[in-house]
């Protein structure tokens, strides 16, 4: 179990004073305070609640010890509260509450990322960071990825791994997995965490418009990162695939969207051995082209310009298209 989840049971068994003594162990007012103790409180609190490995509580006061889950069969039965039968399976069985608070719990304290709301990153006021802060700083502004899509993405920094961290939410905004890039040149430098599978879904789709007519494939997070940035000025979607392959569910995402599709994969041989695989796939869109990439460079790589243009190159080439029709 983890803290979210001691914390929402608590609140069910009504206990409002409690106090973390370290990750592991908490230490509340005994919920059976009401029918076991001397006047029916707990003032102290009296009653340790552990989660390490198996959850155990311990009260010093009415004595009562044991594993959680029997606490909670006692609370039931003195209470007479009923509802409370499934609270166990209700607590347990949310899967993405556990991942969001994992997320939550590696990179938290990451404020100093997004100090400032401003759209070009503060190389000017890096002498107020710590040198970790400054080099991850440094890193995403080399890397051209601005504070405002930083925050809007949710990236954080793993302090632990030196990594900096992507988190993939799906079209409702859930966490279901994350993507961290190391800053120490590490292999590898991008690793799945949380048990994320990057052939499962395609990076970004919390981001897609349903105004939108056009969706461009990126393959990095990053090119992502700084393609979002253009795309948002000119009505265009962009997510990204994780290498230059869409596996059967990207290509389920990415139809289902009902939207013309964009190919920026990069200018070199694995980009056009994915191309070459796509245009296969044709039939499952309403319209698929490749975005023409300067040999050996990534769309991410483009400045403003040059990005707007390859686009309205595409869109033109989409209304010839549809003129022969
Ligand atoms: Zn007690």
């Amino acid at each position: 179990m983890n803290n979210i989840q001691i914390e929402n049971l608590l609140e069910k068994l009504k206990i409002e004073h409690y106090i973390w003594l370290n990750e592991k162990q908490v230490q509340v007012s005994c919920p059976l305070a009401p029918w076991l103790h001397k006047n029916g409180l707990d003032k102290r609190p009296s009653c340790g609640i552990s989660i390490k490995g198996k959850p155990k509580f311990n009260c010093f006061t009415c004595g009562e010890s044991g594993g959680l889950w029997s606490l909670v069969d006692t609370y039931i039965s003195l209470s007479r509260d009923f509802s409370l039968e499934n609270l166990r399976d209700e607590l347990l069985a949310k899967d993405d509450v556990s991942l969001s608070t994992k997320f939550e719990s590696i990179v938290d304290n990451t404020d100093w990322l997004y100090k400032k709301e401003k759209v070009i990153p503060l190389k000017h006021c890096l002498r107020n960071y710590s040198e970790l802060e400054k080099r991850c700083r440094a890193y995403l502004i080399k890397r051209r990825v601005t504070e405002k899509t930083a925050k809007e993405f949710d990236l954080r920094y793993d302090r632990k791994s030196d990594r900096l961290i992507f988190p993939v939410k799906d079209q409702n905004n859930n966490i279901v997995g994350a993507v961290g890039r190391t800053l120490r040149n590490e292999y590898p430098k991008y690793k799945n965490l949380f048990g994320f599978k990057s052939g499962s879904i395609l990076g970004g789709l919390n981001k897609v418009n349903d105004r939108n007519n056009n969706i461009l494939v990126v393959e990095g997070f990053f090119d992502l990162l700084v393609c979002y940035r253009f795309a948002q000025e000119i009505g265009l979607d962009v997510v990204c695939s994780w290498t230059a392959h869409l596996t059967k569910s990207h290509i389920d995402q990415l139809s289902s969207l009902n939207k013309i599709v964009f190919i920026g994969f990069d200018g070199d041989a694995a980009g056009e051995k994915g191309w070459q695989g796509i245009k296969k796939l044709r039939r499952f869109f309403i319209d698929i082209r490749r975005a023409k990439i300067p040999k050996e460079q990534d769309i991410g790589d483009l400045h403003r310009q040059q990005f707007f243009d390859i686009i309205a190159q595409l869109r033109k080439a989409n209304l010839t298209s549809f003129a022969f029709l």
